[in-house]
């Protein structure tokens, strides 16, 4: 039997994201205590309780709670406040706007995610209203800083207040968007991230006249052995617990891929040789899966030398390095070592500029399953599988701790699939309402099924 859509929310969810939109919180600065405040205010009138915790000045973290008999678990509804920076003159409408036009909700954030910060403050306004008893606590963190790696939001939040927003379960971003294959639906829950080393590589060398190249050891030549070396690398393929469920469910519902994928679920080193053939046909998607199999390595800055006529002794460049779950950013780094043997390692120095570990969350947990049979009952003929995302959000914050945490931010396919990446800190984020008041009617599902 297909759940009833919540179509009375539609004009009060509408209003709350139109009103997120208008509050500027590009990071930086992020200037979230705004918003924050303005939550706090919407969810007073109904009688909750917020607090507001600043990490810094204006970087402000707002929470919420429910509480529950105990005799469930609690559950986190997270989001974030701030969002990337959006330039005017590229946008067809104003991207502070808030604008409601043609059925979409139009402006930065509309789908990163302020979306999602209005249905789960929506979810929570409906489970007081309804007067849900609930057997477990629901919390709600809307927070600061995701977009520059959250440590005045998530990351400061549970280095400096724990009690307040440690939950057994989390809901985040990362999942939740249909995407239509052979006819059907088929949507993601986001249950691992990669990790991440940004790495410096310093190469040395002995400095010398532009004129005489062989009499100095030109540092630049080092460095071009070491981005070969590592900007060729292609790591062994690992079949992760959710990119194996991925694969799989892939496989079953594009009969075009189908015979590839099952070639590469049996037998992993025959990755590349599946996804070039793969590429062939779709580029996009191939690259994708590729990245989702094995540790990457990419160089994203070089910088050495000052003089045309001067060889230089230094050079120095970044690597954006991201690891797969079930691997960590140490023995990433002695592997990368590893491979630059060669190279003269000793001229070589090493500097990490930031760390994160993977993580990734169980697929056969009551939520997971829940989430699944509550799409189902939406939309009867979909199909769910869970993703692995190449890049990260706070939820690794909340998965460190030992919660199990999902990407589930669900929406239907009401424009085309690579139109909505490009719109995710590109330009004309919009959301349909449609999608507002089908998210908020999944999640208010879910949440209320789950604790009660
Ligand atoms: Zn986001």
């Amino acid at each position: 039997m297909k759940a009833g859509l919540l179509k009375e929310t539609e004009d009060e969810i509408t209003t709350l994201l139109s009103d997120l939109i208008r509050i500027n919180t590009t990071n930086p600065p992020g200037n979230e205590t705004q918003a924050a405040k303005y939550l706090a205010e919407t969810l007073g009138k109904e009688g909750f309780k917020c607090e507001i915790l600043e990490s810094a000045p204006g970087r402000g973290n707002v929470i919420t709670r429910l509480k529950g008999t105990g005799e469930k678990p609690s559950l986190l509804l997270l989001s974030h406040l701030d969002v990337v920076a959006a330039n005017p003159k590229e946008w067809s409408v104003d991207p502070f706007s808030g604008l409601v036009k043609d059925g979409f909700v139009w402006g930065r954030g509309a789908i990163d995610m302020k979306s999602m910060t209005a249905m789960e403050v929506m979810v929570m306004k409906l489970l007081k209203r309804n007067n849900v008893k609930l057997k477990g606590d629901v919390i709600l963190a809307a927070t600061a800083d995701e977009e520059k790696g959250g440590e005045y939001g998530a990351g400061w939040l549970v280095r400096n207040y724990l009690e307040k927003v440690r939950a057994d379960y989390v809901i985040n971003e990362g999942g939740g968007q249909a995407v239509p294959m052979d006819g059907k639906n088929v949507f993601t829950i986001q249950t691992a991230e990669k990790g991440i080393l940004w790495f410096k590589v310093k190469a040395k060398g002995r400095p010398g006249h532009g004129s005489v190249p062989s009499a100095a050891d030109n540092a630049i030549l080092r460095m071009n052995r070491v981005v070969e070396r590592l900007g060729n690398y292609r790591a062994p393929m690992v079949l992760t617990p959710t990119v194996k469920q991925f694969l799989a469910v892939m496989a079953e519902e594009n009969a075009e891929a189908k015979q590839a994928l099952n070639i590469l679920l049996q037998n992993p080193n025959r990755g590349d040789e599946i996804l070039d053939m793969l590429a062939q046909k779709d580029k996009a998607m191939a690259e994708q899966f590729r990245a989702m199999l094995r540790m990457t390595i990419a160089p994203t800055i070089i910088y050495g030398g000052v003089k045309e006529n001067i060889i230089p002794s230094e050079c120095e460049a970044v690597f954006d390095c991201r690891i797969l779950p079930g691997q960590n950013t140490d023995e990433a780094l002695d592997h990368i070592k590893m491979l630059l043997r060669d190279v003269d390692l000793e001229k070589l120095e090493f500097e990490i500029i930031q760390a994160n570990e993977p993580s990734e969350s169980p697929l056969d947990t009551p939520l997971y399953g829940l989430m699944v049979e509550t799409l189902k009952e939406f939309e009867p003929n979909c199909t769910v599988a869970p993703i692995l995302l190449t890049g990260g959000t706070d939820s690794r914050f909340f998965r460190k701790l030992g919660a199990a945490c999902y990407g589930f931010q669900p929406a239907l396919s009401d424009l085309p699939y690579d139109e909505i990446l490009k719109m995710v800190h590109g330009i004309d984020e919009r959301i349909s309402i449609k999608n507002l008041v089908f998210g908020t009617s999944v999640l208010y599902n879910v949440v209320k099924h789950f604790l009660t």
